[in-house]
């Protein structure tokens, strides 16, 4: 018999820690899962998958748009939000039991309490004691505000999924994924929205021309983009709404405030500093590539440990470190090639390098790109404008990246991305045959280099 209650305890059931969980309990491990909050995490309950419904809500605005160019013409429209989150609260609560099956069905025991590491073998579980012969720490993270004057005024994402009306006006702070998606879903669904980004151009890490390219066809869309501009402070407005001071000198009026300024590990209070736990200077969990931190009892994974804090990633963490830990394997993962896909209106997707990636670590690269006009807008007055590139080793003829904007750019790219895992060359992607007629076949006819 083990000296220990359980040969695993996980600390969060999020995506990472319910797969290792799962995995570990299915090998054979006696595991348990501490979560105070709720299952599935961040990306079941105030990411990924709300976000994603919101952003199908807001895009039935523009197929009313286009709808009657095919011969459809729609009686009056009406937008509902709180219909919308009902309907979305009544699908998390669905996936939230989904989860909870997942880990009983394989034997995961899970206590729906307060963790806090006490010792490398020891965990307080709400009022109890719990001994583990290894922890994995998955507590993900928690969204960031700056510290300004009048920033408690301001909502973050988590918040956004909860709001009981719609404003009228928004400001969104921030230039990465979260306040980009969020942009193009409050205008879509009608509200007058603003973008308020410390750089020259936002999305940044990104491929130049794919910023360059969403930033047109966001302003296109309505959106107003205010770049080189900061928030000095946030005030309260006596007939509603707030009044905001921006360091260009501008004062602006909006119904709401949004910050997406990036997230934070949730360390805090954990009881770490009775471990040898170690914490590097941007806040995350000092993890080896087995995800083992300084204290060789405990792991951690996920975005806690950052820097990839998506979760694909954690997934393949968890069920990695489960494999390595219970089923003899010695699986190291590698962070090379990982498609994204931001959720803006049109899409973002992305796999490989950016082009100025390229050029500072290859001699020679060959750029082919194009821009052109999706066929489902072409009976409609929506201007839009998809982007595809495609950056290439001149030496090697191996692909090194593939950029998309426009409509399902996530589901195309993600087939590309097997593509360059597998390390397809420009010639095998011209030696694939299209499907007519279709968006993705652009990327296997694309032959003439970029000047
Ligand atoms: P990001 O790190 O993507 O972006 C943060 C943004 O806030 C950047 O534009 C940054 O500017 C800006 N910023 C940071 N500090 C300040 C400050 N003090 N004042 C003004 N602006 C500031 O964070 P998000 O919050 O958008 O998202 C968090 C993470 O969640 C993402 O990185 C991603 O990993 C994940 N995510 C993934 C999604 C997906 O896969 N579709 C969707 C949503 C989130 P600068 O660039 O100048 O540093």
């Amino acid at each position: 018999m083990s000296q220990y209650d359980y040969d695993l305890l996980v600390i969060g059931a999020g995506s990472g820690g319910v797969r290792a969980s799962r995995t570990a309990a299915r090998l054979g491990a006696r595991v348990a899962v501490v979560e105070e909050r709720y299952l599935g995490g961040t990306c079941v309950n105030v990411g990924c998958v709300p976000k994603k419904l919101l952003v199908y809500a807001s895009h039935y605005a523009e197929t009313f748009q286009v709808a009657p160019g095919f011969g459809w013409h729609l009686g009056a429209t009406r937008f509902d939000w709180s219909e919308l989150l009902a309907n979305k609260d009544r699908e998390i609560a669905r996936l939230n039991e989904v989860y909870r099956g997942l880990l009983q069905n394989t034997g995961v025991t899970l206590f729906e309490a307060r963790a806090r590491v006490l010792g490398p073998n020891r965990v307080a579980v709400g009022d109890r004691e719990i001994t583990a012969e290894r922890i994995l720490i998955a507590v993900g993270g928690w969204p960031w505000k700056p510290d300004i004057p009048g920033i408690d005024l301001a909502i973050t994402s988590n918040e956004a999924f909860y709001l009981n009306e719609l404003p009228a006006s928004i400001v969104i702070v921030g230039g990465g994924y979260i306040a980009v998606e969020f942009a193009g879903i409050f205008n879509g669904l009608g509200v007058d929205t603003h973008l308020c980004y410390r750089g020259d151009l936002f999305l940044r890490g990104f491929d130049k021309d794919v910023r360059d390219h969403a930033a047109s066809e966001l302003r296109k869309k309505g959106i107003t983009l205010h770049f080189n501009t900061e928030i000095c402070s946030i005030a309260e407005e006596p007939g509603g709404g707030y009044r905001i001071q921006t360091d260009v000198n501008e004062e602006w009026c909006a119904g709401l405030v949004m910050y997406a300024t990036g997230r934070q590990p949730m360390i805090d209070d954990l009881g770490l500093e009775h471990t040898a736990v170690q914490i590097t200077e941007a806040g995350t969990i000092a993890v080896d590539e087995f995800m083992q931190t300084h204290e060789p009892s405990i792991y951690a994974l996920g975005d806690v440990t950052g820097p990839v804090a998506l979760t694909p990633v954690a997934l393949a963490q968890g069920q990695a470190l489960a494999q390595n830990l219970y089923g003899g394997d010695d699986i190291k993962l590698s962070y090379k090639n990982i498609p994204a896909a931001v959720f803006s209106q049109p899409t973002i997707a992305t796999v490989g390098l950016t082009e100025e990636e390229a050029r500072a670590s290859y001699e020679r690269i060959d750029i082919y790109k194009s821009s052109f006009g999706p066929m489902q807008y072409s009976l409609s007055a929506i201007g839009e404008r998809a982007l595809i590139k495609l950056v290439v080793d001149r030496d090697t003829d191996r692909v090194l990246g593939c950029h998309m904007v426009g409509p399902d750019a996530g589901e195309i790219v993600q087939g590309l991305a097997v593509a360059l895992t597998a390390g397809a060359t420009k010639a095998d992607f011209d030696r694939t045959i299209g499907i007519h007629p279709t968006l993705a076949e652009e990327f296997v006819t694309l032959r003439q280099v970029a000047e």
